[in-house]
């Protein structure tokens, strides 16, 4: 298994370890993950052929807490990615302190070339294959790139029928109607707002109108782009898998949205009342658009988006890495070394576990929270947790990367001592 992108991740531990005080133990316990599993799914085809699929899962560290994670469906899923983004929701999840540890799941397949039939085939039985790895109290799953609420639904149920008991709690980002939290489903998106507005006028000054760009108008980019537009902010281009529209004047965040979710196709259009009119706009590639003149950029797609090879190229003042790894260590020294501050994607995209804890202990405690109570329990913490991270950061002279994983390294080891660290038993005399 090649291990590029796993140590490309754990590179930036080596330099956060300088500002942590941890013992030994976290140290060695972090270096690996706890546990790994590879499975084979084979899935019957409409056609009747049977063809097999390759998942995994993985717990990275459960020190804090049940390992947390979503699963991803996607034909560049690997061992390296699920391990590596396993290790980024260990971090995630201490750094906006959820009784959690880190874990994740993926299939290699390209889920557009699957029936829905086939889909849930596939969901149920990847369940069947991790089903004794996984469970309210030792690993709960959750959305991630395509997968979504339905293959949750699919995903509960198998491991319900596993149990023969209703279990909501094995997995989060379920239909409200399975016991979903309201808010969920915009939380990556909102979470990540809520870090930016708090950060906006410390990086940006006193820019009247910020220009702002977002490579990925998915789930979480789509959301994150109207929030900032209705707050005033000018989004002037955004991009899909298939390219990206650019409009110097601003884009209409919530028409594109519409338009993109009717046609599936990402074209500008302003809705007002039944008129429709299409706006000018530009066709750019992702690269244009990553090397625009905007104030915010916003990589919301997959990692690797900003690399030595773009990096020095990159001319916004803030980049909010709503993706999980969108900077390679490399680049993000460049960046830091040029000014750019990026709100790193542990605490900038944490918006989704922390609305899925909120929807596990609802499941726990049978009794579902109204909309306004998740928000605002989403806001108070991810602005908590925004202006700790900066105080750290100002007080070391460090990246926001860096005081987050020092912030989360000391977190995870006070958890792994008080569980009797070698060094905290020190017998006397
Ligand atoms: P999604 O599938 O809803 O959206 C991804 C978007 O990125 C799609 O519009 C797709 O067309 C686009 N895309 C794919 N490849 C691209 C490319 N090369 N250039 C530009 N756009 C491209 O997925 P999502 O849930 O929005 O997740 C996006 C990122 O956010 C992922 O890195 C994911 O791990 C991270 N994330 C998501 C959540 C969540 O709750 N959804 C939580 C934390 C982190």
């Amino acid at each position: 298994m090649s291990d590029a992108l796993f140590n490309d991740a754990t590179a930036v531990l080596t330099e956060a370890m300088q500002y942590a005080e941890i013992s030994p133990d976290t140290v060695e316990l972090l270096r690996q993950p706890k546990s790994v599993l590879q499975v084979s799914v084979p899935v019957r085809r409409d056609d009747g052929t049977l063809e097999s699929f390759t998942g995994y899962r993985v717990r990275y560290n459960d020190s804090r807490g049940p390992t947390k994670g979503g699963i991803r469906f996607h034909p560049s899923v690997t061992l390296d990615e699920v391990q590596t983004l396993a290790f980024w929701m260990t971090i995630k999840t201490a750094i906006v302190d959820l009784p959690y540890g880190g874990g994740k799941g993926g299939i290699t397949v390209d889920p557009r070339a699957l029936s829905t039939h086939e889909l849930e085939r596939l969901s149920r039985g990847y369940i069947d294959a991790i089903a004794d790895f996984i469970g309210p109290d030792t690993d709960i799953p959750a959305p991630d790139v395509y997968t979504n609420g339905l293959v949750m639904s699919w995903m509960m149920d198998q491991y319900s029928i596993i149990q023969r008991r209703r279990v909501p709690d094995v997995i989060t980002g379920k239909p409200v109607s399975l016991g979903g939290s309201l808010g969920r489903a915009t939380a990556t998106g909102d979470g990540g707002f809520y870090v930016a507005r708090t950060l906006m006028s410390r990086v940006l000054g006193d820019t009247r109108q910020p220009t702002v760009a977002v490579q990925g108008f998915g789930n979480a980019g789509a959301v994150i782009a109207e929030r900032l537009h209705e707050i005033g902010c000018k989004v002037v281009a955004v991009s899909d898998s298939k390219g990206g529209i650019y409009r110097p004047d601003g884009l209409d965040a919530p028409s594109v949205r519409r338009v993109k979710e009717g046609s599936g196709q990402l074209t500008a259009a302003r809705y007002q009342g039944n008129v429709c009119d299409i706006q000018d706009y530009d066709v750019i590639t992702q690269d244009d658009l990553l090397g625009l003149d905007v104030d915010i950029l916003v990589p919301a797609a997959l990692e690797n988006a900003i690399t030595t090879r773009n990096a020095e190229s990159i001319k916004a003042k803030m980049v909010v890495e709503l993706a999980n790894g969108p900077i390679s260590a490399e680049a993000d020294k460049i960046l830091f070394r040029r000014g750019i501050t990026v709100l790193p994607d542990v605490l900038a995209n944490a918006g989704g576990v922390v609305v899925s804890y909120f929807e596990w202990v609802q499941n726990r405690q049978g009794f579902p929270w109204t909309a306004a109570e998740v928000d605002e329990r989403l806001q108070t913490r991810m602005i908590t947790e925004t202006e700790r991270l900066w105080s750290a950061a100002t007080e070391r002279g460090t990246s926001l990367r860096v005081a987050a994983y020092a912030m989360a390294l000391e977190r995870i080891g006070e958890a792994v001592d008080a569980k009797g660290s070698t060094d905290a038993y020190r017998p006397k005399g």
